[in-house]
């Protein structure tokens, strides 16, 4: 058996923007993924679906896994032939064992590659509006433990030399010993003015931060319950804070979010509350899954120069259509003279897309401003095929048809209930962390509640008002929600993602 090499890979502080584009390759390439508990549990999606998946914990003093049985374990797993990504917080070399776990896979006869990670003690500054070196503060700037070994007999720290320095110091680990860290730098020479910047969880949707002095830092930690994870900033660089602090101003900061549109629709929902601060629960009520025949939609499109209208209701609907066009060797050529509807601005855009610029987009997105806006273009007596959700609500179908059109529906995907677990949100909404839970159709307040008891969710609204309010993309999706006895808390005036986004910022 080959050995195989073992990444070590700087995960980056928590934002998962801040993993290198090198870090994100080797997670989805490798045999094992071995990752602790600074690291991001989200970069475990980029994993093979075969991947297997080792947490090996470390917080604080309770290790999941002493350092030694780390070592052996990714030596082993390497020596097995199994390539592994070994994910640590921040950078690998800075503060993380790293240098210890290279050694000893240079000594086991281990190949190896390190991925350096953008370190918490230069982001989690950053994103509180620290730069670690200013031109008119400081010269250089010092990583600093916090919290040393503590096996060691002798201190490795010379407080005296950070104390007179004039480097901006870093602590890393250091909050248990802030009341130590200060004195002997206050002992040591270092004015007890000088401003100290804590920021715990930067980069992350839960940062918080406060800037104090030397003399103060220690009982100001205490009073606001700072624990860590936390940096903390020693040095003029951290007056800067007030005025270049941009972070923790997003609107949404800290708020929990939960999506439940299917995985590969929420992509744009998740980006955008994510960049408006809000922390992201994933929670996909649905799958999108292909259907077990295709034949009625190929008889479809051979038959398509007989239709008048073709109206697409969703971006999979486009999709999954056109896939097929394309697998049996057709393209956008084939409407020629068809007229094409969208039902709303994101069904528009993937026809563009594809190269098809619609004829209607209606001013309102749901099926019965498309049914008005229809008639207005003369669909009477028309030809209309509706490529859709084998499941889907009827009215669109059955207006046009009462209106005088020969309506074809034709499934070109389903979609299913997602076998999520519903516990862990319950488990965050009792943790009072959820803000937020927003539904973009009906079928994902449907689903919701297949996978999260509706009683708890209203109990737990009634004794915390304020928290877990509901926002629903439109009416029917807010008359869905009805139907679990539950209302809407917010809706947009246009049935769009954005619009249902402004709501959220409206709410705040
Ligand atoms: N290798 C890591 C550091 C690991 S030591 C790196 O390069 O960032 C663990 C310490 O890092 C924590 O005690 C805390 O001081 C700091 N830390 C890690 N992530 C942090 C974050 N998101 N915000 C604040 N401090 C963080």
């Amino acid at each position: 058996m080959t050995t195989a090499t073992v990444y070590l890979i700087g995960a980056g502080p928590g934002d998962p923007g801040l993993l290198t584009v090198r870090a994100k390759e080797l997670i989805e390439t490798c045999d094992v993924v071995v990752y602790d508990y600074l690291a991001n549990k989200e970069f475990l999606k980029y994993a093979r679906k075969d991947a297997e998946i080792i947490y090996v914990g470390k917080k604080g003093g309770d290790h999941t896994l002493p350092q030694d049985k780390i070592n052996e374990l990714i030596v082993e797993l390497a020596k097995s032939g199994k390539s592994v990504a070994r994910l640590k917080g921040g950078d690998p070399y800075v503060f993380g064992r790293g240098g210890e776990e290279a050694e000893e896979l240079v000594e086991a006869g281990v190949p190896f590659e390190v991925v350096p990670g953008v370190t918490a003690g230069v982001a989690a500054p950053a994103y509180a509006g620290i730069p670690v070196t200013h031109r008119d503060h400081t010269t250089s700037v010092c990583f600093i433990t916090g919290h040393e070994d503590p096996t060691k007999e002798e201190s490795g720290h010379n407080w005296d030399v950070y104390a007179k320095s004039t480097s901006t110091l870093v602590f890393y680990m250091g909050v248990k010993n802030l009341p130590m860290i200060s004195e002997r730098l206050i002992e040591g020479g270092r004015d007890p003015q000088t401003p100290v910047a804590l920021v715990r969880w930067g980069t992350r949707a839960e940062q918080q931060s406060f800037v104090s002095t030397l003399a103060e830092v220690a009982a100001e930690a205490e009073r606001r319950k700072f624990a860590a994870p936390s940096i903390i900033v020693v040095g003029g660089v951290c007056g800067l804070h007030d005025k270049l602090a941009w972070f923790e101003k997003r609107p949404l900061l800290g708020k929990g979010v939960v999506v439940t549109r299917a995985r590969e629709q929420a992509s744009g929902l998740v980006r955008t509350l994510s960049d408006l601060g809000a922390h992201v629960y994933e929670f996909p009520t649905i799958t999108i899954e292909p259907l077990d025949s295709y034949e009625e939609l190929e008889t479809a499109i051979l038959r398509l120069p007989m239709q008048d209208w073709v109206v697409f209701t969703s971006v999979n609907g486009v999709k999954f259509f056109w896939d097929k066009l394309g697998e049996i060797g057709l393209d956008s050529r084939i409407f020629g003279g068809i007229q094409i509807a969208a039902i709303g601005p994101a069904t528009a855009d993937a026809l563009r897309e594809r190269g098809i610029k619609p004829d209607f987009i209606p001013e309102k997105y749901v099926a019965e401003h498309v049914v008005a806006g229809l008639l207005e273009r003369g669909i009477v007596g028309k030809n209309v095929l509706i490529p859709r959700a084998k499941v889907a609500r009827e009215v669109l179908p059955e207006q046009l048809a009462e209106a005088g059109a020969h309506v074809q529906v034709l499934p070109v995907y389903e979609t299913k209930l997602a076998q999520e677990d519903g516990a862990e949100i319950m488990d965050a909404l009792t943790k009072d962390k959820l803000d937020y839970v927003t539904f973009t159709s009906s079928s994902t307040v449907d689903n919701f509640f297949e996978l999260v008891d509706a009683d708890a969710l209203k109990d737990y609204k009634a004794a915390n008002p304020g928290k877990a309010r509901l926002a629903c993309i439109g009416p029917v999706t807010a008359k869905t929600l009805e139907k679990h006895g539950l209302r809407p808390d917010l809706q947009p005036e246009d049935y769009t993602i954005p619009a249902l986004v402004e709501a959220l910022l409206k709410a705040e």
